[in-house]
């Protein structure tokens, strides 16, 4: 294989070219906005094992039907949802039982096994932005009760061949720690081994690496269509109108193509029988810049908040919103976001935010990405990543790049499998 081009310049898209350029190939990545700027933008950024585990799980009904349709619930589901809305909803409640839950957390042990080191490929070969090391990654809590349901979850990955290393401290560790936490916070867990990065800069540098390599990304160029002709592949793309001008559309040809389009996966890839609906996991993050800004992120696991450092700001991050993915921002989820997080912090001014950002995780019924190829032998997926892309993007890329270049096929690529 001598070419192929790359749907989606996100973190998965462009880990993907970058694995393919290892391999000698020759990428194009084609994205209908600008680099990066789908989920890959505002999320936590964090790429922590520990806390890598599949979305669909028992706990989720603790919430209740009535928790998810108020609109003040960290997870919600607007109560007009529409009939493929409802048919993930079924899917997904259907993968939340213990012993699914359980069979997936094999699945991340593995996934987790080798997340991290695929980052450290991407150093090793240039991409300028590093991972940061999180000594120590805090998670904060306001009862021991809460704390436990965490434990517990820590437990089950050790039990399923996973390794966390962790510390049970009190609220005021935690703050000799983080001195901006506050007084609210009655216990912690100090984790060690986890990582995490500034997803805007990152994603940026990886496409610069790209780029430097020889490969080409057009930006503000959708993919229309994506036909198989037997010896290759063509992808029709549109281009902006310009002024008094139709919009431009263009046929590019590679020997393959691979769809790493997120949350609109579906659109493209239906059609070579990836059938598994990837549905919109809406969040929402903004950033702040507390009197004493964090050094190491925080995960306010009962409230569902996730902070980040950032450079002098704390992103902070959360809520589970399914509905369509490109409907407008919902303001009530920022408010709900800013009343979990306010009692959980001193010296911050909530209403100096910036950054408001809203973005799709691309969720999939059971929690597992979509990766790898489809019906056409010229046609791959890398998609439906869900809460956790970040942490997979580099591994997807390099898996399905061995698997595309003929290298041996990795096992997890058979949990992967896009026509499941
Ligand atoms: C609040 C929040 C916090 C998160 N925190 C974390 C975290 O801490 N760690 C973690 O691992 N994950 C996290 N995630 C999840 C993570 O952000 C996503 O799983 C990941 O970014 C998905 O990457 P992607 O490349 O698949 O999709 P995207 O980044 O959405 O990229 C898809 C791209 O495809 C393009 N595209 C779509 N259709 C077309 C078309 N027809 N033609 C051309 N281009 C097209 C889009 O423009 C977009 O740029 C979080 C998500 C949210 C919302």
């Amino acid at each position: 294989m001598r070419s192929v081009i790359i749907v989606g310049a996100g973190i998965v898209g462009l880990s993907t070219a970058w694995f393919l350029q290892e391999r000698g190939v020759e990428v194009r990545v084609v994205d209908r906005g600008e680099v990066g700027l789908g989920a890959s933008w505002g999320n936590a950024g964090w790429i922590a094992p520990a806390l890598t585990l599949p979305l669909p799980e028992p706990a989720i009904f603790r919430y209740g039907v009535r928790a998810v349709v108020d609109p003040r619930s960290p997870v919600y589901v607007p109560l007009a949802a529409d009939p493929k809305l409802l048919r993930f909803l079924t899917d997904f409640a259907w993968h939340s039982t213990p012993p699914k839950w359980r069979r997936n957390m094999k699945t991340f042990a593995e996934i987790n096994r080798w997340s991290l080191d695929s980052f450290d490929r991407l150093a090793d070969g240039g991409v300028a932005d590093r991972t940061i090391t999180a000594e120590p990654f805090l998670t904060a809590f306001t009862s021991e009760r809460d704390r436990d349901v965490l434990r517990h979850e820590f437990a089950e990955i050790e039990k399923r061949g996973g390794e966390v290393d962790f510390r049970l401290i009190s609220g005021d560790e935690v703050r000799a720690i983080e001195p901006a936490v506050s007084g609210l916070v009655t216990h912690g867990i100090r984790v060690s081994g986890q990582r995490y990065i500034n997803p805007p800069l990152f994603v940026r540098a990886l496409a610069e690496a790209v780029e430097a390599r020889g490969g080409t990304i057009l930006t503000h160029t959708t993919v229309a269509d994506v036909a198989d002709l037997g010896s290759g592949v063509t992808v029709t793309v549109a281009r902006p109108a310009t002024e008094g001008a139709l919009p431009e559309a263009e046929e590019l040809a590679a020997d393959a193509v691979v769809l790493a389009t997120g949350t609109w996966l579906g659109g493209l890839a239906r059609r070579f029988g990836v059938k598994t609906l990837v549905q919109a996991g809406r969040g929402y993050s903004f950033s702040v810049r507390p009197e004493v800004v964090p050094e190491h992120p925080i995960y306010f696991a009962a409230q569902r908040v996730a902070c980040t450092p950032l450079g002098d700001r704390l992103r902070v991050g959360g809520m589970m919103e399914f509905r369509a993915a490109d409907a407008p921002p919902d303001p009530r989820r920022i408010t709900t976001l800013v009343e979990a997080a306010r009692p959980l912090f001193t010296g911050v001014d909530w209403d100096a935010r910036e950054d408001e950002w809203v973005g799709s995780r691309p969720c999939t019924p059971d929690g597992l990405p979509l990766v790898g190829v489809t019906r056409s032998p010229r046609v791959h997926v890398a998609g439906g990543h869900g809460m956790w892309g970040v942490t997979l993007g580099p591994l997807t890329g390099r898996v399905l790049a061995d698997a595309m270049t003929g290298r041996p096929r990795h096992p997890l690529l058979d949990a992967f499998d896009p026509l499941r």
